[in-house]
């Protein structure tokens, strides 16, 4: 495999290590290791020799990119296969005092298998509770077996027991078709899920991290967005569900956290994406690259105009995972500060699936934008603030918007040409 993909941060410096090392905490993994999680073949592809190519198809399981358990897709018969892995991805040897059992719940989902494969890679306890609403098992199933980890389906509106160090409480649906799909539920979800695992943390001791978000600001008047900004919602509009609900969640968290003692973290997330991100969720980077890569339309809601700040994932895994082990009880902004309106996003977007199309050998079809009308209450513009992220856990994002598109795009490009979207 050669190195002519790079992956270059803000700075122009190679990305090769994701983590750090602070909290007494050691967190870095390598990043080709858990590429070896999400990107298939065909990325190496666009990196390798031809016949380099040929030796690694022939070498398969036994090669170093054969973790990940496949699905292949047969036209004749419109019938799919999957195979199970014979072998795990290597796992840092924890003494006991240092391995943590941990629960992800939302653990199949699209932000939950990447902290997921982070927290497995680095020697912990996994256990993923989910209901497969809009994660997936495929998202994880390269950990079935493995004796560190655990995946349960399970409803977080149910009590749930078990015994850990750690919640990651991600369960809940985060794209706006989703999660209007049934606004009772999402407000279930939030409620009533934030209130068992809550529980839960309260009973075990565990500490206790929620994941958040940007849209607690609503359509936000001040800009960009600190954590003492308390916002501007609209309590029923279609929103609602989802942003009150994260309101009141926050809510209970701080409740059981001066009721009770409970441990607690708060991360706000602004808008992220990268690999396993459901491509049919309707949120705006998979749709504007799945669309761009089919060469149909690429649909910009409203004139355009409206702004929108986008994180690679691995930045937010980073981010998790310091506010986690950090001593920081209040809320924390975690997003990354490149602000695009979504007209200038789309054709960044299609820009870089053209430059991908031409790197694997094809001709790209210039595929054009067009406008649809706005969705109730679309929030005008969002940037985080991030300043209390820098100040207290240290961390800032480091991965470009355009270098995070062009490993998403490979990831989309390749589940297109094995047939699994
Ligand atoms: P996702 O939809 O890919 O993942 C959510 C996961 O939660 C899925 O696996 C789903 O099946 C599971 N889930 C939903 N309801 C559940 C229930 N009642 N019981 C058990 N499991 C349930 O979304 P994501 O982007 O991975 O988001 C994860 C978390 O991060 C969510 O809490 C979301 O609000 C938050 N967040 C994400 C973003 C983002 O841009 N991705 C931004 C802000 C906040
Ligand atoms: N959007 C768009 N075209 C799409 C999907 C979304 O123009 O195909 C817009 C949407 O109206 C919003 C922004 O992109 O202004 C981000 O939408 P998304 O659903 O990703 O997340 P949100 O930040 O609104 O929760």
């Amino acid at each position: 495999m050669s190195s002519t993909v790079r992956t270059l941060d803000k700075n122009g410096k190679d990305i090769n290590i994701v983590g750090f090392q602070r909290f007494g905490f050691d967190c870095e993994v390598s990043l080709d290791v858990l590429r070896l999680l999400y990107l298939r073949k065909h990325y190496v592809k666009t990196v390798t020799s031809s016949s380099e190519s040929v030796k690694d198809d022939e070498q398969d399981e036994s090669s170093a990119t054969a973790y990940f358990s496949k699905s292949i897709y047969h036209a004749d018969t419109q019938s799919i296969s999957y195979t199970t892995l014979s072998r795990f991805p290597p796992v840092k040897l924890l003494p006991p005092s240092k391995r943590k059992r941990i629960l992800v719940t939302g653990g199949a989902g699209f932000v939950g298998s990447h902290l997921v494969d982070r927290l497995m890679v680095l020697g912990h306890e996994v256990t993923v509770l989910d209901n497969f609403f809009t994660g997936s098992k495929t998202t994880v199933s390269h950990w079935v077996g493995h004796p560190n980890f655990e995946m349960v389906r399970h409803d977080v509106v149910e009590p749930f027991m078990i015994e850990c160090d750690q919640i990651y409480h991600l369960a809940c649906p985060a794209s706006p078709p989703h999660y209007q799909y049934n606004a009772v539920k999402t407000i279930k979800t939030s409620f009533m899920g934030t209130l068992n695992m809550l529980g839960l943390a309260k009973r075990t001791k565990a500490r206790f991290l929620i994941s958040s978000t940007s849209e607690v600001y609503g359509d936000p008047e001040v800009h960009p967005q600190p954590e003492d900004y308390w916002g501007h919602v609209n309590p029923i509009g279609p929103r609602a569900c989802y942003d009150e609900g994260k309101r009141v969640a926050e809510t209970l968290t701080y409740g059981f956290h001066r009721q009770d003692g409970v441990d607690v973290r708060v991360a706000r997330i602004f808008n992220t994406y990268g690999p396993r991100m459901n491509p049919f969720d309707g949120r705006v980077v998979s749709n504007f690259i799945v669309q761009a890569l089919r060469g149909e339309d690429m649909t910009v809601y409203g004139d355009g105009k409206q702004t929108r700040s986008f994180q690679y994932i691995h930045d937010l895994i980073d981010g998790l995972i310091a506010l986690m082990n950090s001593g920081e009880t209040r809320p924390v902004n975690i997003g990354n500060g490149d602000e695009f309106t979504i007209g200038e996003f789309a054709e960044l977007v299609r820009e870089i699936v053209e430059k991908v199309q031409r790197e694997d050998g094809v001709e790209p079809k210039r595929v054009n934008i067009v406008y649809k009308p706005m969705p109730t209450d679309d929030p005008q513009k969002r940037r985080p603030d991030t300043t209390r992220a820098k100040e207290v856990l240290e961390w800032q994002p480091r991965w470009t918007v355009r270098m995070g598109l062009e490993e998403m795009v490979r990831y989309y490009k390749a589940k297109m040409e094995e047939g699994s979207i």
